[in-house]
Parts: C-alpha cells; structure tokens; sequence
C-alpha cells in the first residue's frame, strides 16, 4: 500500500514499479522506458498492468463490487506476457465496503508473479482487515524549500514559491499549480472573498453555479474551491495566533489584508467552526451527489462566521 498527500507521485511510482519488473532492456537500465513493454506500461495499454479506479458512470464515486469481481476473475487467467502483473488501485480509500471485502482473498494469496498495489492519501478510511493485509509504504511531504528550487529547475521560475507553498509538501500538486493552476486558484480566491464577504443571495448564486451540472462537471471544481477556503482559513490562524508584529508566512502574502480581517472577524471560534465544516462537506461528497447543498451548507457557515453580509450579526446571534 503506499500512502501518502495526493500528488506526491504514488501513482507514478507503481508505474514505474511495474515497469522495472518487466521491462526487457538488460539491466542495469531497467526500467529503460523506451522497450515495447514500458512504452506499453507508460500509455496504461499493457495487458499485465491493470488499473483499477472508480467508474465514472457510477454518481458514487466508489469503486463497486462489480467491478473488484470483474478484477478477481480476470485474475485467474495466467499473465498475458509479462514477467508480473500488477495490479494498481487507486485511490483503495474509493473502494466500498462490499467490494474491499470481495478484495480481501486475493490480498491474501495472490496468485505467483501477481502483485496489487494499494494506492491512497486517507488510509484512515480503508477497512482495518484491509490495512492488515498490505505492507505500507509511505510517502513523506516534501519540505518547500525543496520542491522550490526544483520548480525553478523546471523552468517554473515566476511561480516557484507560491506553489510550494501551497503544496504541503506534495511535488505533482505543486508542479500543477506552477503550470497554470495558480491562476486558477488566484481567481476562484478573489470570487471566493467577494463572495463570503458580500451578501447572502450571492453565497447560493455562486453555489448553484460552482455545481451545475452532474457530479462529474462540478467534483474537482468544488474541491478546488474547499482547498481555497481552507488555505484562506489557515492565513486567518496564522495571523490569529501571532503576537502583533511578529513576522508572518502566509499561504497567500498578498492577501495579508484579508487575512488580518478574517482573524479580526473570526478568530479562533470562527475559525475552527468554519474549518470543521470544509472537513465535514469533504467527507460528505465522497459519496453525497447533492453537491449544491453541501456547497450551500459551507459557505453559509463561512458566511456566518464572517459576519461581514447584511445581517450576519443577527444570525450569528441567533444560532
Ligand atoms: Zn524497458
């Protein structure tokens, strides 16, 4: 099982893992990354590479029962013509119970030369007879002054510090913010403050817009969007909790007045109130489809704390 912060390359690393037992360069160069077999492993189309993940047809989001018996019996099959076949399932916290439960045999005994590998960033979700099973192998968070430099090598040199910043240690997210996403998130931050700060009909606007469409439109919009809150909420406490003057690090130095007003409004009550309940919408959408209502449930709750809207006194008085 390799656990660790999602883009810290888990699933790169099985990859390649499989790709290193099959390849059929001689070694040392294995993996060579140019034979039939790992250029057959790189574009995911090698018989013996089996990826397993949720089906996007499902509104779930889980990885079914249906599909893990789909995988135990392709399994009983002898290997196509590799050396080993791997089994790669990611993310394993997706799988629902039934279907973990239909994976524990072959967990147990898989068949010789077949290996499955368990891919998650919240193992904490997965079922105990689950864990017990797997050997785990961690991915530690990379410290940003690492990742900085190596952003800059990249060729990533404007946004290197802003994305590993806001990374947490995890070097493909970082890598993804520095190429672009940033300016996503830059975006969707000041919508996001407006909105917050502005009045309550414009809270359920930005909702129902933010999840138009079916789970598979509004998911990583909204996920996007839980992210930025929480790095907002992390200023906010950070500011809150230092002595005046003490220098800050802040996620967003840019917005350090912003910051400063949402500690003034909400700290630390606030705070911890509006960030439990980014925790409980994430948990919530792992499996819930009204994307619109939990929407509506955090940012009304942000909303509240912020107290900043006509009449979010009133309520905050009155809850
Ligand atoms: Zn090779």
């Amino acid at each position: 099982m390799f656990e660790g912060p999602s883009g810290s390359g888990k699933h790169r690393v099985a990859v390649r893992l499989a790709m290193a037992a099959n390849c059929t360069s001689p070694p040392p160069r294995r993996p060579c990354g140019t034979c039939p077999t790992c250029l057959q492993h790189l574009a995911g189309s090698h018989p013996d590479l089996i990826e397993l993940s949720p089906d996007p047809e499902l509104q779930s989001g889980l990885i079914s029962i249906s599909q893990v018996r789909e995988l135990t019996a392709s399994l009983q099959y002898h290997r196509y013509n590799a050396r080993h076949r791997f089994v790669i399932i990611d993310p394993a916290d997706r799988l629902a119970d039934p279907a973990a439960n239909a994976l524990l045999k072959t967990l147990e005994e898989p068949r010789a030369g077949t290996h499955l590998i368990l891919i998650t960033a919240a193992r904490s979700a997965l079922l105990p007879t689950l864990i017990s099973r797997c050997q785990r192998v961690r991915f530690g968070a990379v410290p940003a002054d690492e990742i900085e430099p190596w952003l800059v090598d990249a060729g990533h040199i404007d946004l290197a510090g802003a994305a590993a910043r806001l990374s947490f240690g995890a070097p493909g997210v970082a890598l993804a913010l520095a190429s672009g996403g940033i300016k996503n998130r830059t975006k969707l931050k000041e919508r996001l403050v407006a909105v917050a700060e502005g009045p309550l009909d414009g809270v359920f606007e930005y909702s129902a817009a933010l999840t138009k469409g079916g789970r598979t439109d509004w998911k990583d919009k909204v996920d996007l969007m839980l992210d930025v809150v929480e790095d907002l909420l992390r200023d906010a406490a950070h500011v809150g909790g230092r002595p005046p003057g003490a220098p800050l690090a802040l996620l967003y130095p840019d917005d350090e007045a912003v910051a400063r007003r949402w500690a003034g409004r909400m700290w630390p009550g606030g705070v911890a109130r509006s960030a439990e309940s980014v925790a409980i919408t994430r948990e919530r959408l792992r499996s819930y489809t009204n994307g619109r209502l939990a929407v509506d449930t955090v940012l009304t709750r942000l909303w509240t704390e912020l107290g900043l809207g006509p009449g979010a006194r009133r309520l905050v008085r009155g809850a």
